[in-house]
C-alpha cells in the first residue's frame, strides 16, 4: 500500500517538473479561458413576463445573484412564483427578496386626452420584490419553460468516464460541497461552500471541461470542513498573496487529477495559468513547490476522501 502512495508521489513530482519547465519557457503561449460564454443566460430575466430587466433593476439583480452564487438568472414575484406552482419559505423571501422598480400606468376612463381623443394615461413608479428561481422550491418539478435544456446547435462534448467518476464520487458524498452548472463563470464560493461551472456544452473538448471543474474542486478541498486552508478559509481580496497561491494549488491539482485520469492536453494552458499567478511572487519556483505540496494533498482528499499520503 505504501510502494503504492509513493509511486503516485513520485508522479506528481514528474508532473511538477514538467509544468514547471513549460513555465520557464518563454515561448509559452498566454493563457485562455475554455469555454464560450452563452448569451441570455445572464441577464437577469422575469418569471411572470418573460422579458429581460433593464436598467438598475438588470445591474441590481446581476449583483444579487453574484453576491448569493445563484446560477438561475430568473427571479419572480411571490405571486409569479405561486402561480407557477412554486413554494418559498417566508423567512426567505423576507431576507433574500431583492426590490425592482418598475413603472405602471392607470388609465382614466373620466379624462379624456383633448389631443387624441382617448382616455388619459398616468404613469408612476412601483416598487416590488422578486426572489431568484433557486430559493424556489416545487413540489411537482420546476416547470418546462425554466428548465435550462442543452440548445441542439451546440457542442454536444461528452463525458469522460473516469473524470465523471471522480467528481461523482467527490460530490455525492456527505458533507460535501454543492456542485451547480450554468451561467458564463467558473468559482468557488466558501461562504456556501458552492462550485459553479458553465455547462459542459460550454466547452470545445470534455478534457478542457474537466480541468476547469477538478480546478474549482481544488479550492472546494480548502474549507474549514476539509483541509481548511489558508488561501480560503482566509480569503479576502482577489488578488492578494493568500488568494494567489490558492489559486496556484487549485490549478496544480487540475494538473495531478488530469494526469490521473491520463488527460495532457490540458497542461500547456494550465502552465499559462499558473505562469499568470506565480508572477506575483519572487521567489517563484519556491511558490510552486510549496503550492504543488499543497495540491497534492488536495488531488489526494478529492480521490480517496482523505490525506494519509505525504505530508
Ligand atoms: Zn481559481
Amino acid at each position: 500500500m505504501a510502494k503504492a502512495k509513493k509511486k503516485k508521489f513520485c508522479s506528481d513530482q514528474h508532473v511538477t517538473d514538467e509544468v514547471i519547465k513549460l513555465i520557464e519557457n518563454e515561448g509559452l503561449a498566454p493563457f485562455i479561458k475554455t469555454w464560450e460564454n452563452v448569451a441570455g443566460v445572464n441577464e437577469p430575466t422575469s418569471m411572470g413576463t418573460g422579458k429581460q430587466y433593464n436598467g438598475i433593476n438588470l445591474l441590481w439583480l446581476s449583483m444579487a445573484r453574484m453576491m448569493y452564487g445563484y446560477t438561475s438568472n430568473l427571479w419572480g414575484t411571490w405571486k409569479a412564483i405561486d402561480a407557477n406552482g412554486g413554494t418559498i419559505d417566508k423567512e426567505t423571501y423576507k431576507e433574500k427578496s431583492q426590490s425592482i422598480i418598475y413603472m405602471s400606468k392607470i388609465i382614466d376612463k373620466k379624462k379624456i386626452d383633448k389631443k387624441t381623443g382617448k382616455p388619459k394615461e398616468f404613469w408612476f413608479r412601483r416598487v416590488s420584490n422578486v426572489v431568484n428561481l433557486d430559493e424556489v422550491t416545487f413540489p411537482n418539478g420546476v416547470p418546462k419553460k425554466w428548465v435550462v435544456t442543452d440548445e441542439p446547435d451546440m457542442n454536444i462534448v461528452p463525458p469522460i468516464e473516469s473524470c465523471q467518476g471522480i467528481m461523482d464520487n467527490y460530490f455525492n458524498g456527505k458533507g460535501t460541497p454543492t456542485l451547480r452548472h450554468g451561467g458564463n463563470d467558473a468559482y468557488y464560493m466558501p461562504s456556501k461552500d458552492l462550485v459553479v461551472l458553465p455547462e459542459r456544452k460550454q466547452f470545445s473538448e470534455s478534457s478542457k471541461y474537466y480541468s476547469v471543474a477538478f480546478h474549482e474542486m481544488g479550492h472546494s478541498t480548502g474549507h474549514e470542513s476539509r483541509l481548511s486552508r489558508e488561501g480560503i478559509t482566509a480569503m479576502n481580496h482577489f488578488g492578494d498573496h493568500k488568494y494567489s497561491k490558492e489559486e496556484l494549488v487549485a490549478e496544480f491539482t487540475a494538473c495531478f487529477l488530469c494526469h490521473h485520469v491520463g488527460i495532457t492536453d490540458t497542461r500547456e494552458n494550465s502552465a499559462s495559468y499558473l505562469k499568470g499567478w506565480v508572477s506575483k511572487f519572487k521567489d517563484e519556483p519556491k511558490m510552486l513547490r510549496q503550492a504543488s505540496k499543497l495540491a497534492q494533498k488536495a488531488t489526494e482528499f478529492i480521490l480517496t476522501g482523505e490525506v494519509k499520503g505525504y505530508k
